[in-house]
């Protein structure tokens, strides 16, 4: 680290440095006048270090030091010397020592600050737009540095296993992966688009239709989606391909990358191999396809015991399901857990409350038989909540509500990771709005044995090769073993309502590729930013991001996006319709 311009980092001075001459430098964090005395903390992403300014010492040192303003940029030259034992810190690590300047530079000035920082609660628009400052303070150093490493633990071990970095376009065609597209104008073909793309999906399968039977790349991808905290438009994923591969060698690779980061960062790797639980009991037992194991409280079906029920709304309903919360709930907290679930789509909510006394407060119960009570099995001190109607809405309801109860009763064992494969995922979607199937996954995934003869006649039961990676109740990432048959993926198409011409105008290069042998393949993306944002135990992934669009996607710092000059857009074959909106 030495240059001219520093001898030793600001977090490294320590008492076998005392007598020696130390040049450093670093930000004005801090600075006092003691009567005479200047104490300047001198910082920079290694740690702080306490310059003492001596008028006696240094008269011109002195004078400089009253105009330094907090983030000024310093160069000091001085002795480092003991403190005495009653000015020892003991919270810094050079707390021990400080440095007597001598000389003292002024080598770049700061203007008055947006914020201080160390202020907590900056609003994050202000955050976003002097990102510099932001990224200056301890939990962003920490969370990008947190960032770096994982990434290349995570390379490391790809290569490792005889993984290729390969590169793949950012201008190229629509990919499909359920998002809309962010597209390029282009001024060579006024009219025609590029679109970034949503994951390198196609490109790595055409590398195992060329012989690269192990691919990995950190690749950006585009979505044009609304943001969330787990969201932005562009983010990093570990996109990972191999050839003549099968479900359980992909997810070992994954579980291997998963647990070389921990072990990069000094954390104890989650045991492997993960568990797997296949989609249909993560919906029936916890409401989601992306469960969060830290707690108990699962789902329990009542649609066969409630099929005679006295009570018109269960013995109606489709699937009849329940959870026991670990409270009595008031009056109060189930109308506000009420107007919860109605905001998922239930109904209603029936409950059945049985307080610390044993006694039941419930306007169903006078309907429901021993049997029925009996299966609801509520203790002392319990809620029963019921979700009647379709599987799916019951499964949501209750799914969310499971979530909802978790956090308000403190049940989520924060100490704890679980990890989680789920497997066997439907291969499609009823697409409500639209009328049609859709694909769950992409319309590349593979279709689970046995099951393809059923793609044209009951597509709902069909059950595709997919797999997704959970990690305490967040989705990580998705994959599949493909089609590598030209004809079924022909019919997978189909079934989405792709007609022939349309097939092989979107995918025409994939429908050949597929029959100049192409062996069996799949693989795995794994969002790096959601990764990074667990392991740093942040809510969101703007906190893991250097430069993220805010919550309306906008850069608050850049201005972008921003309205382009009339003649750009002449070049681009490109006229307006309506005045560029402004956010
Ligand atoms: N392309 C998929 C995605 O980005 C991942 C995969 O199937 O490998 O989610």
């Amino acid at each position: 680290m030495t240059s001219s311009w520093r001898d030793l980092v600001c977090g490294e001075p320590r008492s076998e440095h005392v007598g020696r001459t130390l040049t450093l430098a670093g930000w004005a964090a801090r600075r006092r006048d003691h009567g005479g005395l200047v104490f300047v903390d001198l910082r920079d992403h290694t740690g702080v270090m306490q310059l003492v300014v001596n008028p006696e010492r240094s008269p011109e040192a002195a004078e400089r030091a009253k105009e330094i303003r907090n983030e000024f940029v310093l160069r000091a030259v001085g002795e480092v010397v003991a403190r005495s034992p009653e000015t020892v810190n003991e919270k810094m690590a050079t707390g021990e020592v400080e440095l007597q300047v001598d000389e003292l530079e002024i080598v770049s000035r700061s203007t008055p600050l947006p914020f201080q920082l160390d202020e907590e609660g900056v609003d994050e628009p202000l955050r976003l737009r002097y990102r510099w400052l932001d990224l200056r303070r301890d939990r962003m150093q920490r969370n990008l540095r947190l960032s770096g490493t994982a990434v290349s633990a995570i390379r490391r071990r790809m290569e490792e296993l005889g993984f290729v970095d390969l590169w793949t376009p950012s201008l190229t065609r629509a990919t499909p992966e359920g998002a809309r597209d962010f597209l390029v104008p282009v001024r060579l073909q006024p009219g025609a688009f590029f679109a970034l793309p949503q994951s390198p999906q196609l490109f790595k399968q055409l590398f195992m239709i060329a012989g690269f039977d192990r691919y990995y790349q950190i690749a950006t991808c585009f979505r044009d989606e609304d943001l969330r905290a787990d969201r932005q438009f562009e983010f990093r994923q570990l996109d990972v391909e191999m050839a003549f591969t099968e479900r359980e060698d992909v997810l070992g690779v994954l579980e291997e990358a998963v647990r070389a980061v921990f072990e990069a960062v000094g954390r104890e790797p989650p045991s492997a191999p993960f568990p797997r639980m296949p989609w249909s009991e993560a919906m029936s037992r916890f409401g989601s396809d992306k469960p969060d194991l830290r707690f108990d409280l699962e789902i329990e079906d009542a649609t066969e015991v409630t099929r005679e029920s006295e009570f018109g709304v269960f013995s109606g309903a489709p699937s009849v399901r329940f959870l026991v919360a670990p409270k009595a709930f008031s009056r109060t907290e189930l109308g506000r857990l009420e107007e919860l679930a109605k905001e998922w789509g239930a109904k209603g909510l029936a409950y059945l409350v049985v307080d610390e006394s044993g006694d039941v407060r419930s306007p169903i119960s006078k309907f429901l038989s021993d049997r029925e009570l009996e299966t609801f099995h509520a203790a002392p001190g319990s809620t029963v909540l019921f979700a009647a109607g379709e599987p799916g809405t019951t499964a949501r309801v209750l799914g969310f509500l499971r979530l909802h109860l978790g956090r308000e009763l403190g049940l989520v064992d924060e100490s704890r990771d679980e990890f989680l494969w789920v497997v066997d995922f439907p291969l499609f979607e009823w697409d409500e709005d639209e009328g049609r199937w859709t694909f769950s996954h992409h319309p590349f995934t593979g279709i689970a044995p046995g099951h393809e003869e059923r793609i044209e006649s009951d597509p709902g039961t069909v059950l595709s090769q997919a797999y997704d990676l959970v990690w305490n109740g967040w989705e990580l990432g998705s994959g599949s073993i493909r089609i590598h048959r030209q004809d079924v993926q022909q019919r997978v198409f189909r079934a989405l309502g792709l007609d022939e011409a349309e097939a092989k105008e979107k995918f025409g290069f994939l429908l050949d590729a597929l029959q100049m042998g192409a062996p069996p393949h799949g693989g795995f993306a794994l969002g790096l930013d959601r990764f990074v944002a667990l392991l740093a135990g942040e809510p969101n992934i703007r906190e893991v991001i250097a430069f993220p669009k805010a919550s309306s996607g906008a850069d608050p710092l850049t201005g972008a996006p921003s309205p382009v000059s009339d003649e750009q857009l002449a070049e681009l074959g490109i006229r307006l319709l309506e005045p560029p909106a402004t956010t």
